[in-house]
């Protein structure tokens, strides 16, 4: 079997720069917009058309049942094969690049059009042009761009565009991979398109737990509290033991893992939200400045409600995280009159960390060197995203993150890709999975 010249490879993708960036800009003027999932749809099939015009076998898999999914909303994914001559059967080995097609809400502070796929002075601009639309369309060159080259893979290579990264990857990539699309023998190796930076392979990520803590009270009239007993009291005396006990404690716990940014390589909480006593609302006044809309009763609070984001270190074990805040809430019931709570698991995902010698690592670093002249920085992510799904349902280890952008760009106002660094990360991408799904050497 012939080998593929490589140089060619990497010089036919230089000359594909107004490809990419076009369809860099066509990805990022669909406004899929999570919460609520707008344009799912019309994204996933813009993308299917597109590879399956190029030879792919396109699947289109809605995640019935998923959190948000409904007619007006649906959870649309797309999945697209290329199987090469041997096919996974064969011998050969599967390299999927799996990117997410939802954004974040806009917010304010923009000067250039959120969905209008600007370019200036080398950069695309626009919602999701860094996370991740042009780590999406970088993979989708370099992909084609091994195919056009007439070349008979052994392996296969799979393009996915998925939903609800942003809000847990539930109905995206978590849905796929209980369907078997993230295991073996169908997939062998996972890269994915986040904006960590070109020159940078990020292995992991660190653990969470997510958890609804619920003090209690009894209720009774404003003007007498005396006669109840404050749920929003019992909450604050709580929190503050996480302050001063507990969050200085976990900035002790040192991991050993390459978490960026470096201030994340301790253990941390935050409070996610709050909530005691009756329905929030805002409250106003009128021209008059008279009370105006539903004003509150007077109640002393019977239930007061927090959402505790605590992200743990390698070194940790879920279940010691759980019990150390238990322990503090039973504390509390032992040491303070009228203290009660409840604790309800939101959501867990233990710490993962591909090891720096898998050969999807391995493939991406070669690549790193050969396009950019320079070694890759190993790292891993203070926040998880759809490794967790590939790692825990998937049972597949071999999955990193790798893809062009700045992440501190991400969610921000003015996102941002360079288009330069658009172009290497296509070709590292090609380099890799020419490695991975090509003939072993
Ligand atoms: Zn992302």
């Amino acid at each position: 079997m012939a080998t593929l010249n490589t140089d060619t490879l990497l010089q036919r993708i230089e000359a594909k720069r107004d490809e990419l960036i076009a369809l860099t800009q066509d990805l990022v003027r669909i406004p899929t917009i999570n919460p609520p999932g707008d344009a799912y749809e019309a994204c996933a099939r813009f993308l299917g058309e597109r590879l399956q015009k190029r030879g792919f076998a396109v699947e289109y898999i809605r995640a019935l049942g998923a959190p948000g999914d409904s007619d007006r909303y649906p959870r649309t994914n797309v999945v697209a094969r290329y199987a090469g001559k041997g096919g996974a059967s064969g011998g050969g080995e599967c390299v999927h690049f799996n990117s997410h097609i939802d954004v974040v809400e806009v917010g304010s502070g923009w000067t250039m059009a959120p969905f209008g796929g600007e370019v200036k002075d080398g950069k695309i601009y626009g919602r999701g042009t860094c996370d991740m639309k042009g780590g999406l369309a970088a993979s989708v060159i370099a992909c084609e761009t091994l195919i056009e080259m007439g070349f008979d893979l052994p392996g296969a290579l799979e393009i996915s565009g998925t939903v609800d990264e942003e809000s847990g990857g539930f109905g995206g990539v978590g849905y796929l991979a209980s369907l078997g699309y993230f295991s073996k023998p169908r997939v062998h190796h996972v890269i994915i398109p986040e904006p960590l930076g070109v020159d940078r392979i990020c292995l992991g990520h660190r653990g969470v737990w997510w958890a609804e803590v619920e003090t209690k009270g009894r209720i009774a009239h404003g003007s007498m509290p005396f006669l109840g007993d404050s749920a929003i009291n019992h909450m604050s005396a709580f929190v503050h033991l996480l302050e001063t006990q507990l969050v200085p404690r976990l900035a002790q716990r040192h991991t050993a893992e390459p978490v960026e940014p470096p201030g994340a390589r301790v253990s941390t909480l935050n409070i996610n939200s709050l909530h005691g006593g009756q329905v929030e609302q805002r409250y106003s006044t009128d021209e008059q400045g008279r009370p105006s809309g539903d004003l509150p009763a007077p109640v002393v609070a019977h239930s007061c409600r927090a959402v505790l984001d605590r992200r743990f270190i390698a070194e940790e074990n879920l279940d010691a995280v759980k019990q150390e805040i238990i322990g503090m809430l039973q504390e509390l019931k032992a040491t303070r009159p009228g203290f009660d709570f409840g604790v309800r698991d939101i959501m867990s995902f233990v710490p993962t960390a591909t090891p720096q010698d898998a050969p999807v690592v391995d493939a991406t670093a070669r690549a790193i060197a050969r396009v950019l002249g320079r070694e890759p920085s190993y790292i891993s992510s203070p926040g998880t995203y759809d490794q967790k799904h590939i790692v825990r349902t998937g049972k597949l280890r071999d999955c990193i993150a790798y893809g062009p952008g700045i992440l501190d760009l991400a969610h921000q106002p003015d996102e941002y890709v360079g288009i330069q660094a658009l172009e290497d990360s296509a070709k590292v991408m090609a380099l890799a999975a020419y490695k991975l799904a090509g003939p072993t050497p």
